[in-house]
């Protein structure tokens, strides 16, 4: 994904301490003596994939809700499920979404998190995600004083647990105990910019800059979005932010599909990121990003598989055939997105978006490493290998993922965890909780 480099054929990558030290054709690096090499004849050695946007805790409700406008998703299927989870449900769920992520290739992802928010809980799920091997953030979501926009749309039930204050201090003591540096880090996830108390996402903001992180929220995703916020408070969101000095590289918006053309060029000028998650957006029917806009204005834009049970899948693979489809489909122009744009969207735009100096293929980086193997009929031939790996390939063709030089995938199964042992708690505890839920 080095713009100067492209695709090395006969390649090889060496590794060490964690970072990769050369890349070139196995002939360039036949002169090293590593302790371990691997056989990757048959297959790409690409830039780990990145999730920039996704909710673990959703998994244990996958396969469900379906056919809802959002709000009502939110207020009649998600949040009495999130009320029903425990602590011990949301790490499972966590483990599963990580195990199944790791498998598809995924190095790196942001979990937004809100259910349930404790900070013991916030933890245990960045625990989990790092027992599996994986790097990246957990976005701690909060709500926060409840806003006149929320409790006028019956959005203010339960998750609205603690005050502003109360939430800003639960998220610095659990930065406070993952700092930026740690594997998986935690930053502050406000819900939504529609919804949230705007006091709440300043402190948000705030608090990230003080701490050297990013910030996370969800942001227009929805044609209602900045509807409401404009009856209430007479601006859209974006707009709002902007003028409160919130936009910037730390800004990390899920979504940011219904902008106005002055919301792109903002989102663009400050270099905030966006993720895009096209195949929920699609399962939504919440609309298309203006991803060639966007980028043109300079702003940051990875790709994200988004929950469990709003997409269904942790599949990056999926996710950067369908950011090319739905632009074409959309535009009725097959010139509208490309399926290098797509890979580059997914490696190394979303390390950019969580801050981690990785995405790119080149001494220094980090090793955080995905190979898919070719050697499967829907995988022959592979004339354009990028292509090949953005329409043909699936996360199933996975063999091997590599986070900081270490093998967390091999032959496809999870080497740090017991694959069948989570799968199997993950399905009793799926069963209780959405019994509790009463959402069956
Ligand atoms: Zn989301």
């Amino acid at each position: 994904m080095d713009p100067s480099a492209g695709v090395i054929e006969d390649g090889a990558v060496a590794v060490g301490g964690g970072r990769v030290t050369a890349v070139g054709t196995a002939i360039d690096l036949a002169g090293l003596t590593p302790s371990r090499t691997v056989d990757c004849r048959g297959a790409v050695v690409l830039p780990g994939l990145v999730d920039t946007h996704t909710h673990l805790y959703q998994g244990l409700a996958r396969s469900l809700g379906e056919g809802r406008p959002l709000w009502s998703w939110l207020t009649d299927f998600m949040w009495p499920y999130a009320a029903a989870l425990t602590r011990e449900d949301a790490r499972l769920a966590a483990l599963l979404g990580a195990v199944e992520a790791a498998r598809a290739g995924t190095t790196s992802l942001l979990d937004h998190h809100y259910a349930p928010a404790d900070p013991e809980t916030v933890l245990a799920v960045a625990e989990a995600v790092e027992d599996v091997g994986l790097r990246g953030v957990v976005a701690r979501g909060m709500a926060g004083t409840p806003s006149a926009v929320a409790r006028e749309n019956g959005l203010a039930g339960g998750l609205f647990a603690h005050p502003t204050s109360a939430e800003i201090e639960l998220t610095r003591d659990c930065m406070t105990a993952r700092p930026p540096d740690s594997r998986v880090a935690v930053w502050p996830g406000p819900h939504n910019v529609t919804y949230a108390d705007q006091a709440l996402l300043r402190a948000s903001a705030e608090l990230a800059r003080d701490a050297g992180t990013g910030w996370h929220t969800h942001c227009s995703s929805t044609p209602r979005d900045p509807e409401t916020y404009r009856r209430a408070y007479g601006t859209t969101p974006v707009a709002w932010l902007h003028e409160q000095g919130l936009l910037g590289p730390g800004a990390t918006l899920a979504h940011g599909i219904h902008l106005t053309d002055a919301e792109v060029r903002m989102v663009g000028e400050t270099g905030s990121a966006v993720a895009h998650c096209p195949v929920s957006n699609q399962y939504g029917a919440d609309g298309v990003l203006r991803l060639r806009e966007l980028r043109a204005a300079g702003a940051v834009v990875g790709l994200g598989t988004d929950g469990a049970a709003y997409n269904h899948r942790q599949d990056l693979f999926e996710c950067m055939k369908q950011a090319v489809l739905v632009q074409r489909l959309h535009r009725l122009d097959p010139e509208a997105a490309h399926s290098h744009e797509a890979l580059a969207l997914a490696t190394r735009e979303g390390a950019r978006l969580l801050g981690i100096d990785a995405g790119v293929l080149a001494p220094g980086r980090l090793a955080d490493l995905t190979v898919v193997g070719l050697d499967a009929p829907h995988l022959t031939p592979h004339h354009d290998v990028r292509a090949t790996l953005v329409y043909a390939a699936r996360g199933s063709d996975v063999r091997m993922t590599i986070v900081g030089g270490e093998v967390v995938v091999e032959d496809g199964r999870c080497t740090r965890v017991d694959e069948d042992a989570i799968c199997a708690e993950a399905l009793d505890r799926a069963r209780a909780v959405v019994r509790r839920a009463g959402i069956v």
